[in-house]
């Protein structure tokens, strides 16, 4: 038997309480029904990061990014492939630091687009430049 992992839904942001060997399987949201996991990043905002961050046990990789950037749109459809390879073990997320500045001053993002890995609440990994999907994967999986 293995402790129950939480995980949060991506769409109404309840977290989800499932058994650790059920992640594979992914399995819906006990509130909205919803995929616990649907292979896209979440558009994360003030009022639910910290729920993302914070309440799960699945790792959570931000990218922090805005409409105005090349760079940032150009790594948009690298991001999303990354999300079809790394969940159910790293939840991807986009905060849009024109919409959310105070997730932006929060974090001290000085340049977009940057990516940044939290665990348990904590950033433990940051990185900044766009990266192809391949890189990208690398990266995350490298952090351990
Ligand atoms: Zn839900």
């Amino acid at each position: 038997m293995s402790a129950p992992l939480i995980a949060v839904c991506p769409h109404c942001h309840s977290p989800n309480r499932l058994p650790a060997g059920r992640l594979a399987d992914g399995g819906t949201c006990g509130k909205c029904k919803g995929a616990l996991f649907a292979g896209a990043p979440v558009e994360l905002g003030a009022a639910n990061f910290d729920t993302h961050a914070g309440r799960s046990d699945i790792p959570l990789l931000v990218d922090f990014w805005a409409p105005w950037c090349g760079p940032c749109r150009t790594m948009a459809p690298a991001f999303a492939q990354a999300a079809k390879q790394l969940e159910p073990e790293f939840r991807l997320a986009k905060v849009n630091t024109e919409e959310e500045q105070q997730l932006a001053a929060r974090f001290g993002i000085r340049s977009i687009p940057t990516l940044a890995l939290f665990r348990n609440g904590q950033e433990v990994a940051r990185q900044s430049g766009a990266m192809d999907t391949a890189s990208l994967v690398r990266w995350v999986r490298a952090q351990g």
